[in-house]
């Protein structure tokens, strides 16, 4: 079987996206497209030989259409992804699920309604090899009872629209699933400390900040976010155990030693560092629909990332530790998570 997808917003992450299902993933084309941005609509389903539609409603009532892409920008990501719902189609849904965490229980009400999952977050590093080698160490016992972990998250630069809070919505939302996921345990509250600002950081921006997530286990992570580093991208962890640590760090490709030196390159950008993972996040996605079935991250998880952004910011503004309040958790995700 084939899967037909169609795909809202044809910007940065979805053509990539747009190009991987059709020449990476096997089992799926793209059959529809929409963007507001109508040229690059017409570019992007050129090369694919998708049909091009005048708006995203269309894309998601398309005969030809199967399932749906989400890579449209976030505040727009609830009203799509209910439509689909709605339609009996399933999604997969870029991050974030939403900008508040009262839209994204809007969508998880709309799931939970229908009695079925269809939405799958683009929460990637689930899938990258580096993050499950953390996983697989941790649910091995190898390092022995996980008791902490600290993270990096730093982008070389950022556009001059990005403010600080995006730090925490944008990208420090992917370190939030990323831990409740390691450590199988909610965030229960975040602080976000205030450090000493670059004097490469945009007018008014704080960068870089600091996160410290209190998990419900009793575990805490302290996350570091610096949007200005210049350097690269470079995404790391390390999780501290009873029995020793487990750390991820940059995938590495080749090292040059010359002039009593040793070094190895960073990644360029998030592209670069994640691009087998999204591969390997839509084949699954692909291989699920196939089998008749939705799996990955899932919309609570997508509720929860959002909340914890939330309160991060809140945290960001107040100067002090934010709880996060999640609603009650549906029966839909709870069996076989
Ligand atoms: P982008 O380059 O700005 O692309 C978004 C596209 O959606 C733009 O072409 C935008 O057009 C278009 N758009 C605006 N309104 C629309 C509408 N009503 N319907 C359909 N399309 C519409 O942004 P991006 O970087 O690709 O990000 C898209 C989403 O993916 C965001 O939610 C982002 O957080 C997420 N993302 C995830 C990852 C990840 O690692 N998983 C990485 C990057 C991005 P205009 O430019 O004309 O507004």
């Amino acid at each position: 079987m084939t899967v037909r997808v169609g795909v809202i917003g044809t910007g940065m992450i979805g053509a990539d996206h747009v190009a991987r299902l059709t020449t990476q993933v096997v089992g799926s084309r793209v059959s529809a497209v929409f963007d507001v941005a109508t040229d690059r609509a017409a570019q992007v389903a050129a090369a694919a030989g998708a049909t091009s539609h005048t708006s995203w409603e269309a894309v998601v009532a398309a005969d030809d259409v199967d399932a749906v892409l989400i890579a449209s920008p976030g505040h727009l990501h609830p009203e799509q992804a209910i439509a689909c719902i709605a339609a009996g189609k399933p999604v997969l849904c870029e991050k974030p699920l939403a900008t508040t965490s009262a839209d994204a229980l809007r969508v998880l009400e709309a799931e939970a309604a229908a009695g079925r999952r269809y939405v799958q977050l683009g929460f990637m590093r689930r899938y990258d090899a580096g993050y499950l080698d953390v996983k697989r160490t941790m649910t091995d016992g190898v390092i022995g009872e996980p008791l902490l972990a600290h993270a990096i998250h730093r982008n070389a630069t950022v556009p001059d629209f990005f403010r600080g809070e995006m730090s925490l919505t944008d990208s420090l939302v992917h370190e939030f699933d990323v831990f409740r996921w390691l450590f199988d345990t909610e965030i229960e509250s975040v602080t976000v400390l205030p450090v000493r600002t670059s004097p490469l950081a945009a007018d008014g921006m704080r960068d870089p900040q600091v996160a410290v997530l209190r998990m419900a286990g009793g575990q805490v992570v302290t996350v570091e976010s610096f949007v200005n580093c210049q350097y690269g991208y470079d995404v790391r962890c390390e999780v501290v155990g009873s029995l020793g640590t487990v750390g991820l760090d940059n995938p590495r490709t080749t090292v040059v030693i010359t002039a009593g030196r040793r070094s190895e390159s960073v990644p360029a950008d998030w592209q670069e560092r994640f691009a087998p993972a999204y591969t390997v996040e839509l084949q699954s996605w692909v291989d699920d629909l196939a089998a008749g079935r939705v799996g990955g991250p899932s919309t609570w998880d997508g509720y929860a990332a959002t909340a914890v952004a939330e309160a991060a910011v809140q945290s960001y503004a107040e100067g002090r530790p934010v709880d996060v309040r999640l609603a009650e958790r549906p029966a839909l995700y709870t069996a076989g998570e």
